[in-house]
């Protein structure tokens, strides 16, 4: 069974249909790369499945559970089930400004989970150092540069222990040096098997990373496939189009 399977999604914003009938699977170990142009419904589509949008149609199954089953919302425990296995990594990074790097990694952990600071203490440390930044622990974000930033969202993320990682253009904010350390960041975890769904415009990334390719336009899925597929060959004029192919 497919670790993540929408089916037929839809969404409105009063009259604007903004994702129109959206099906596609994730599996294990996937890394999903989103393109399309802006207002095509990526990040709809993905606060979507993180509840931070309600849908108006169609099925989101996770692990096994529906959060929702034709446009009816499961049950509080189940959508609450779902949502601790994802995380997500957004464009402006949403660090506390008032808390220490280390305190906004531990937030989470200490409220949502209860968790023991004995606990979640060593993990906050871990995890800086994967990022590269345990020498930050103690300064506050608005002493780091933007791609610093983003490595700490990526950490906070990960201290929740997701089973998967979702990412909204999370260098879109940045230059192209401090876009490379954070490329490098996620390109490690694909490494080590995360799963993760990547909005992004890094052609490159989603060339070299992920293994299926998304093409979305106009709040519909246009073209998917592996990287080869949508990104070096597209067949459809759409998606030639925004990838800038001569026609
Ligand atoms: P993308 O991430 O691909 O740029 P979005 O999902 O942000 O696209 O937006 C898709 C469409 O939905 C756009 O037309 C946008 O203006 C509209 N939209 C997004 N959020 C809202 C909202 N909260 N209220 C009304 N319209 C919205
Ligand atoms: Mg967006």
């Amino acid at each position: 069974m497919s670790f993540i399977e929408v089916r037929n999604l839809q969404k409105s914003f009063g009259p604007l249909e903004v994702l129109k009938d959206i099906s596609f699977d994730v599996q294990k170990n996937d890394v999903m790369a989103i393109i399309g142009p802006s207002g095509s419904g990526k990040s709809t589509m993905l606060r979507s499945l993180i509840q931070l949008e309600q849908v108006g149609g169609g099925s989101i199954r996770v692990d096994g559970d529906y959060l929702v089953k034709d446009g009816i919302y499961t049950n509080p425990a189940d959508s609450k089930t779902i949502n601790s296995k994802m995380g997500m990594v957004f464009q402006q990074f949403n660090l506390f400004p008032h808390l220490t790097v280390k305190q906004n990694l531990e937030l989470a952990p200490k409220l949502v989970k209860k968790e023991k600071a004995g606990d979640y203490g060593h993990r906050s440390i871990e995890l800086l150092e994967k990022v590269g930044l345990a020498s930050k622990a103690d300064e506050l974000p608005s002493r780091l540069s933007g791609g610093q930033k983003q490595r700490v969202a990526i950490a906070r993320a990960l201290m929740m222990d997701p089973d998967i990682l979702l990412f909204d253009e999370p260098t879109s904010a940045l230059d192209p040096q401090l876009t490379k350390e954070v490329l490098q960041v996620m390109r490690n975890l694909a490494e080590e098997h995360m799963t993760m769904i990547v909005v992004t415009h890094e052609m490159e990334f989603a060339s070299n990373v992920a293994n299926h390719v998304i093409f979305m336009d106009d709040g519909m899925i246009v073209e998917s496939g592996t990287p080869d597929e949508v990104i070096k060959s597209p067949k459809e004029i759409r998606t030639k189009r925004f990838l800038n192919y001569e026609l």
